[in-house]
Order: C-alpha cells, then sequence, then structure tokens
C-alpha cells in the first residue's frame, strides 16, 4: 500500500527546518577572502570617517571671514601661499586674504573654513577674485560625517558585500571575524543519471540537480563537497549518505523521496535513525521535499524534478545554511509585481512558478518563464525570481498583484512572510 502523508504548510515547514539550525563556529579571514561571509563580529568605527577635516572638491581654502560683503560688483581678491594635494599638509596657516590651492581628498590647513571650487572664481596673477560671501564650514567634508569614532556601523550577522568590505577596509580590518563555511555534501541519486561528459543512452539522462544545487551553494559562498551520482541501490545508497554524514555539516540529496519503488531516501532515514521533520510540503513544485536531522546535521532530500529541486534548496535550504552561519537576514526578499499574463491554473497548494521580473514602465511586472512544469529546466534557466501564489486561490489573471521572491540576492529578508 502506498504510504500517506500529510502535507504541511510552507510558512511551517520552513519554521520546522529553522528550528533545527545549528549554528557554526567563527573564524578570522583575511580582508581578501571575506566576501560573502557572514560577520560575526560588528563593524566598529575604529576612527573617524573621513579622520580629518577635508575638502570635497578642486579649489582654494580660505578664511570665510575674509569673503564678507563679495559680490558681482565688489569682487573680492586672495593670494594662493601654496598647493595641498590629497595625501599632502599645508605647513603654513592662512591668514587674512589668504588662501591655499587645495585638491579633493586633502586635508583642510590651519586657519580656513571655507573651500571656493575653482568654478567660483576668477584667476589673477597671484590668485583670484570671489564674488560671494561663504560661511564657515562651506564646502568642508567634516571629520566624523560619515562615521563617528566608537559607533557600531554593521552588526554581527550580517553578510559581507563589496560595500562591507570597502568599510572594513577603511578601518584597517586586515583579519574579520567571521563564521566558518559549513561543509555541505551534494549527492544526486537516479539509476538514470549519467554525468556531464557521458553520451545519451537509451532510458538515461544527464545529472543537472547536482550541479544547480553546488551553483546554488556557490552563491551563497559555500563550495559543494561532491559525492557525485548514486545508483537507486538501497545500500550503496545509504552507504553514501553515512560517508557524506560523517564528513558533512549538512547534506542535499536530489530524488529519492517520492514513494516509487526505487525510492530509498525514507527508508535511509529510517536506518540511519535520521528525524524527518517533514516529507510532505503543500507546495509545487516540490511537494515531496523532506528534511530529517540526525545528530545536529539537516539532510535536505530534494525532489528529483529540476525546478522542484531548485525551490527546495532557495526555500529550505539557503536560509537554514545562511542561518547557520549567524546570517540574521536569511530569506529570499519579497516584493510586489503585477502578473504580466494570465495565469488560469487552480493553486490547491502554494505555487511557486519560475518566473521573470523586469520594469515595465513605472511598474515592476513578473512573467511565467515559460514551460512550468515541475520537471521544467528550461524555466529555471530563463528566470530571475519565484511568483508566489497562495494556496486555495485560481484564475489570477493579467494586471493582477502578486509576490516575488527575489532569488540570488546578496541581502536578504529577517523573516518569512507570505
Ligand atoms: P525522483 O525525485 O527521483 O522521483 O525523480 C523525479 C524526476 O526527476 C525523474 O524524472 C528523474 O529522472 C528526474 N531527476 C532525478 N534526479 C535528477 C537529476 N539529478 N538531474 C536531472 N533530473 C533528475
Ligand atoms: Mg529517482
Amino acid at each position: 500500500m502506498v504510504e500517506m502523508r500529510t502535507p504541511i504548510p510552507v510558512a511551517e515547514a520552513v519554521e520546522r527546518v529553522m528550528q533545527h539550525v545549528r549554528p557554526v563556529e567563527t573564524e578570522e579571514v583575511p580582508l581578501d577572502s571575506a566576501m560573502g561571509r557572514v560577520l560575526a563580529e560588528p563593524i566598529i568605527a575604529r576612527h573617524s570617517v573621513p579622520p580629518f577635516d577635508r575638502s570635497p572638491y578642486d579649489g582654494f581654502a580660505i578664511r570665510s571671514m575674509d569673503s564678507e560683503g563679495a559680490s558681482g560688483d565688489s569682487r573680492i581678491p586672495f593670494t594662493v601661499i601654496g598647493e595641498i594635494g590629497a595625501g599632502h599638509v599645508g605647513t603654513k596657516t592662512v591668514g587674512q586674504h589668504e588662501a591655499y590651492r587645495i585638491m579633493t581628498g586633502a586635508q583642510i590647513p590651519d586657519g580656513a573654513d571655507a573651500v571656493v571650487m575653482f568654478e567660483q572664481t576668477v584667476e589673477t596673477g597671484d590668485g583670484f577674485t570671489i564674488r560671494k560671501p561663504f560661511s564657515s564650514g562651506e564646502n568642508i567634508s567634516r571629520k566624523g560625517e560619515d562615521a563617528a569614532e566608537g559607533d557600531t556601523l554593521i552588526a554581527a550577522g550580517t553578510r559581507i558585500h563589496p560595500g562591507t568590505i570597502a568599510l572594513l577596509a577603511t578601518f584597517g580590518y586586515a583579519e574579520v571575524k567571521v563564521s566558518r563555511l559549513p561543509v555541505v555534501g551534494v549527492l544526486a541519486t537516479g539509476t538514470e543519471l549519467l554525468g556531464i561528459d557521458e553520451e545519451l543512452q537509451p532510458g538515461k539522462i544527464r545529472n543537472s540537480n547536482g550541479p544547480m544545487a553546488a551553483a546554488q551553494l556557490e552563491r551563497i559562498g559555500i563550495k559543494a563537497r561532491h559525492y557525485g551520482t548514486s545508483a537507486d541501490d538501497l545500500e550503496a545508497c545509504t552507504d553514501l549518505v553515512k560517508q557524506a554524514l560523517a564528513e558533512c555539516d549538512a547534506l542535499i540529496t536530489t530524488g529519492g523521496v517520492s514513494v516509487g519503488d526505487y525510492d530509498h531516501l525514507p527508508a535511509i532515514y529510517e536506518t540511519l535513525g535520521a528525524t524527518v521533520l517533514f516529507n510532505k510540503v503543500a507546495m509545487r513544485p516540490g511537494s515531496v521535499t523532506t528534511v530529517a536531522e540526525l545528530d545536529g546535521k539537516l539532510l535536505f532530500g530534494l525532489s528529483g524534478n529540476p525546478s522542484a529541486c531548485f525551490t527546495g534548496f532557495e526555500l529550505f535550504v539557503r536560509p537554514a545554511l545562511l542561518s547557520m552561519m549567524g546570517d540574521t537576514a536569511p530569506y529570499m526578499p519579497r516584493f510586489k509585481a503585477k502578473l504580466s499574463e494570465d495565469f488560469k491554473k487552480p493553486n490547491p497548494f502554494t505555487r511557486f512558478i519560475r518566473a521573470v521580473w523586469q520594469m515595465d514602465g513605472d511598474r515592476i511586472t513578473a512573467a511565467p518563464a515559460g514551460f512550468n512544469k515541475s520537471n521544467a529546466v528550461s524555466s529555471i534557466a530563463r528566470g530571475n525570481c519565484l511568483i508566489v501564489l497562495p494556496s486555495g486561490t485560481r484564475g489570477y489573471v493579467q494586471g493582477d498583484e502578486v509576490d516575488v521572491l527575489l532569488v540570488g540576492s546578496e541581502t536578504g529578508a529577517k523573516d518569512w512572510v507570505l
């Protein structure tokens, strides 16, 4: 008799996975290896930024009081006493009606409290004239205006992106405390599977899920540990899963989680004594997605159907792994878009449609990315987001507002809200 499984809502499934996340340890890495990692310490301003008053323009540094009363009819002259390029400092104090020629980024010399841009002057033999008064502090980039010394600028638990790298470099974080990368195994199961370099044979297909899952891991900075493919052979597959569990923090398998004669993962979980968190989710594609836990390690049993496999990774694997790394915003960002074509099918389960979002005039639209069955692979390649249609709905038409999950974003959302 076929086993009956009770589907649980997607949000509950996500919640169950997240409750079983065990954080990994932290380590120090050089700044040039920190991209994509999750900060295990906050970024604190070790000094003011900028560290000194500086000129934001190329121009002349003056005393603002000397510019009082300047107008088109009564231009005020200044004498240039020297030049300060970025990286240099002026040695003289600016006196009455004196000015330093100063370049962008250079420190404001003593005495001066305003900068006149080149464009605001008319040059004379030994200096220039101006036609308007300047106030104290005008055109000066103040010490500490960007960040004050001691401020916490970025919280621990933030994923590092190029802007974060710039900030870390600013303060001289040559080494950064981050979470260690979890070791994640990828094993594709299915007797029908061929390697990517193999010729097609009758009844066989190439393993696309393995490379796809590895690429999805790479997108969150994790290099997959490859366990290749396994035929649907209970013993061989059990051995591989055991080996992988001994070597990894988490394991992703694809295929073999359904109720077919050769779907061995349920039996393997049982043999190993793993706790199955769920084995049926009220979603399409990927209702057979299964997640189990053993000794604090998560086993993600993704469907073999490519679209389902892709979606299962983004919904469950990604937030769990990011959360293991301490990421406090591990979910896909969500936004609203207008459906750009009718979608008349009923949605007994929450439906995730591989789609393309884009700006259309002044609004964001989302269009299904073509052939959209769970076994589709072409629409995964075309899509850049997932449209979400809640369960119990039907009859969506062009122009309807729908929820969209952004795939592959470098910053995430704090909550799973749908
Ligand atoms: P399963 O989840 O094992 O029942 O597989 C469902 C469907 O996905 C079948 O049509 C499989 O041939 C296909 N499939 C399973 N594994 C892979 C894979 N690694 N790459 C591409 N297709 C797969
Ligand atoms: Mg199979």
